[in-house]
């Protein structure tokens, strides 16, 4: 999607440092982390929102990923959060599926 800065990363035309790319999904640092880890992994297909989601294995996809980096990073064991948001009072403000995967501090419950 041309107005998506998700798709625009995905296409290279906006820069991310990246951790992880297959056919299926791309994994990058979030600019403004909220933890010594937080990374998101998105899909390369545009989906605007949870509710949009149809493909089960893909987003199965997306928490596998996540939990192979933080094992790769080494915080796996200790431990770490992985969360999607949705739409306005879920706190989504890019429109292309996400999953945030925090660590590396102690993470409290439950969050504002
Ligand atoms: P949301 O609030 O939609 O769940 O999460 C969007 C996330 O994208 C935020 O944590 C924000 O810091 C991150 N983000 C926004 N713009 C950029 C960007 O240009 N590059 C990277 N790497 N992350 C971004
Ligand atoms: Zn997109």
């Amino acid at each position: 999607m041309s107005n998506c800065l998700f798709c625009k990363i995905i296409a290279g035309d906006i820069s991310a440092d990246k951790i992880y790319e297959d056919d299926d999904v791309l994994a990058f640092h979030d600019i403004g982390a909220q933890a010594p880890h937080h990374f998101l992994v998105i899909p390369k297909k545009h989906i605007s929102t949870l509710n949009d989601v149809d493909d089960a294995a893909l987003v199965g996809k997306l928490t596998l990923t996540a939990s192979q980096i933080a094992k790769d990073f080494g915080f796996a064991e200790n431990g770490y959060r992985v969360v999607m948001n949705c739409n306005e009072q879920g706190g989504q403000t890019v429109y292309h599926i996400h999953l945030h995967c925090l660590g590396g501090r102690q993470l409290t419950w439950p969050p504002g």
